[in-house]
């Protein structure tokens, strides 16, 4: 098959629904491609609450959130193709994609990439043992617990103690499983701290940080994590192992920005981005965890329909940006997104801290932005609004922080 439209969205989680919904609603016909024969994305496994606080001003699971963007899919005439695999997307802007049916190829005015991310595993991680079963990312012992209704375990350490870390020591806990710690070698938590309360402390799991795993041992199955602590110079702290008799370990250590098949646009790991969601090649637009991972699937989906917006504009020749103004990381920022803004366009800037704050101050130079942040800490993300301007001089803005004490 051929097919001809204005906007092809690849990947049907959060940022693409919401992509292609804007997409339509700003007139433009929309194919959405997902590679899974469900759409959803990581909302589909997400059976806790907590989706939609700000999007939908509503405590939604990821199932409900993901049915509400596809209830409104289903009053459009979204072109949607699940089951269906991106292969390749060219500079002359053909995309070639296979499903049951054979390889088909659709001919695009715009592009919004929405391909989500990726786990970074255990062997990347370079710790020394034996390569038994029963390591697992969270992710895939998130799919199997609450997707295919297996147990994937008895008992099981975690490592990494971001909010996908921390959700899973609650879920394995409720499934019976004993969860005997997580483990984190920063010297605080990575996840937000409502988390760390909800899903450990309430349940008596222990937080260790400051710690790392050295060494995995068992036969066929897991059978021992050496655990030990680590000192501020990154060293393991004498005498300090412990050893946990468990036969998993969940690990969560990060999430990889998926920019696959695109290979032509800048990445930094995730595409580079405007304000307006478009990247280095300008037809091609992208949202959501493949430009940087968020938080929440409310700024996913509030970036993707963004995305959807400028791509169906750019789609009808009504969105060319005059000039772009670098956004540059200042003083004890870790992550700034995005990378370029508009300044025709008014922005969400999302910023990461590079350490824990009592009391930070964030300044936004020279737009005179200075915002405060009680307990500002690298695991959450800080929004700035950034409203249109039209001083023609600025060139490049700084985003920095300080401690006010
Ligand atoms: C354990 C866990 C707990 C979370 N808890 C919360 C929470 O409490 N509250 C909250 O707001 N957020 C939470 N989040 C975060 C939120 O779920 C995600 O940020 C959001 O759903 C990501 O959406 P996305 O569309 O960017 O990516 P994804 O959901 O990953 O979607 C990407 C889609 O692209 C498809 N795709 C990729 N490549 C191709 C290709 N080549 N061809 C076709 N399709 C392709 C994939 O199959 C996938 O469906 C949680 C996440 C996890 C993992």
């Amino acid at each position: 098959m051929r097919y001809e439209t204005d906007v092809t969205v690849i990947g049907a989680g959060g940022a693409g629904m919401a992509a292609a919904l804007s997409a339509h609603r700003n007139g433009a016909d929309v194919i959405l491609i997902e590679r899974e024969e469900e759409s959803g994305g990581v909302l589909n496994q997400c059976i806790h609450n907590g989706f939609g606080l700000h999007y939908y001003r509503k405590d939604l699971t990821g199932p409900e959130f993901k049915e509400t963007l596809e209830e409104e899919l289903a009053t459009t005439n979204v072109k949607v193709l699940e089951g269906t695999f991106v292969l390749d997307v060219s500079k002359d802007k053909k995309i070639t994609f296979v499903n049951s049916k054979g390889i088909h190829e659709v001919k695009t005015k715009a592009l919004v990439m929405t391909t989500g991310a990726r786990e970074r595993h255990f062997n990347s991680l370079g710790i020394p043992g034996d390569r038994v079963s029963g390591i697992f990312t969270a992710g895939v012992a998130q799919k199997y617990i609450n997707l295919q209704n297996l147990k994937p375990a008895n008992s099981a350490l975690i490592v990494g103690s971001g909010d996908i870390g921390l959700i899973m020591a609650r879920r394995l806990h409720l499934e019976g499983i004993e969860v005997k710690g997580v483990v984190e070698i920063l010297p605080y938590p990575g996840g937000l701290e409502r988390n760390v309360q909800q899903c450990l402390r309430d349940y008596n799991i222990p937080l260790y940080l400051s710690h790392s795993v050295t060494r995995v041992e068992g036969k066929n199955r897991l059978d021992k994590v050496y655990v030990s602590q680590i000192d501020e110079a990154g060293r393991i702290v004498p005498n300090s192992e412990r050893v946990f008799n468990v036969d998993a370990l969940i690990t969560s250590v990060g999430l990889i920005p998926s920019v696959k098949p695109v290979e032509f646009v800048r990445t930094g790991p995730g595409f580079i981005t405007t304000n307006t969601n478009q990247t280095t090649a300008d037809w091609i637009f992208a949202a959501g965890n493949c430009t940087v991972i968020f938080d929440l699937v409310d700024y996913v989906a509030r970036e993707g329909e963004k995305a959807g917006k400028y791509a169906a504009l750019y789609a009808k020749n009504e969105y060319v940006p005059e000039e772009r103004i670098t956004i540059k990381k200042g003083k004890n920022i870790n992550i700034i997104h995005p990378s370029y803004i508009d300044p025709n366009e008014s922005t969400k800037l999302y910023v990461r801290v590079s350490k824990v704050f009592q009391r930070a101050e964030i300044t936004v130079e020279p737009l005179g932005i200075e915002i405060i942040e009680e307990e500002a800490r690298p695991s959450e993300m800080i929004e700035i609004h950034i409203k249109s301007f039209k001083e023609k001089r600025i060139k490049e803005i700084e985003v920095s922080a300080h401690e006010l004490g």
